[in-house]
């Protein structure tokens, strides 16, 4: 069994990195940022201010979610419906941060996640190999003794770009523009409850700035190869 956990902030690739990762080495992936965002629409339909700390802790205590963990197809099911493209609108992603701050939120995801980590040592869809986990906190504290730890970074500018090639399908200067809030902003508010800019203890930096999805995808398995064989 081999953990592998990658942190990032907004725009750094993370998903896909580690998508490509997984994919490569025959091992499940774990989306945590998913599952924060499933909670934030599961509030939403379920008519729960977002600003009810207690309310919210609840009804995400309550959330009936199943995540996928196949890299090549993530499945996010909440209550028996896909959601993959639900929680990816702007509405989610401009209220997630409010639920991702709610520390009691944290703590009942924090507790999924390592479940479903631990489902992989003996079994789960890699068979034992294990898992590749991504989020703004799995290498400080969702899995911090994972065999291979990496922040993925990027400068500001290439963020930016990146989110509004994703999202407006253009990097012009309005498009860029427009996803500073989705970007700037939603990493301003979690960073007040994860620490995902500067690298801790044992984790390994790897800057995306200049490199393409393959260069960064070989830099993270290089990480491992040195770190967790
Ligand atoms: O990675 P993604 O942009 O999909 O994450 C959505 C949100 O989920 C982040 O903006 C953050 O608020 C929250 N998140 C978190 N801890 C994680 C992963 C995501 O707080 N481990």
């Amino acid at each position: 069994m081999v953990t592998i956990a990658v942190d990032g902030p907004s725009g750094s690739g993370k998903s896909s990195v580690s998508k490509a990762v997984a994919a490569r080495l025959g091992l499940a992936y774990l989306d945590t940022g998913a599952m924060y965002r499933a909670a934030t629409l599961w509030c939403v339909r379920t008519d729960v201010a977002l600003d009810r700390t207690e309310a919210v802790a609840a009804a995400v205590r309550g959330m009936p979610l199943e995540m996928g963990v196949d890299p090549a197809a993530p499945g996010v099911s909440l209550d028996g419906e896909d959601v993959a493209l639900a929680i990816r609108t702007t509405e989610v992603t401009a209220a997630v941060s409010q639920v991702a701050t709610n520390l009691q939120v944290r703590d009942e995801l924090r507790r999924r996640q390592r479940e479903i980590i631990a489902r992989e040592s003996d079994g789960g869809f890699s068979a034992g190999r294990g898992i590749v986990a991504e989020g703004r906190d799995i290498t400080t504290v969702v899995a911090p003794d994972a065999d291979a730890r990496v922040l993925l970074t990027a400068s500001e500018e290439a963020r930016l770009r990146r989110r509004s090639l994703e999202v407006h399908g253009a990097a012009d200067a309005s498009a860029v523009e427009a996803t500073r809030d989705q970007v700037l902003r939603r990493d301003r508010d979690d960073s007040t409850v994860s620490t995902f800019h500067v690298a801790a203890d044992g984790v390994v930096t790897v800057d995306s700035s200049e490199l393409d999805l393959d260069q960064t995808v070989d830099a993270v398995l290089a990480v491992v190869e040195r770190t967790a064989v």
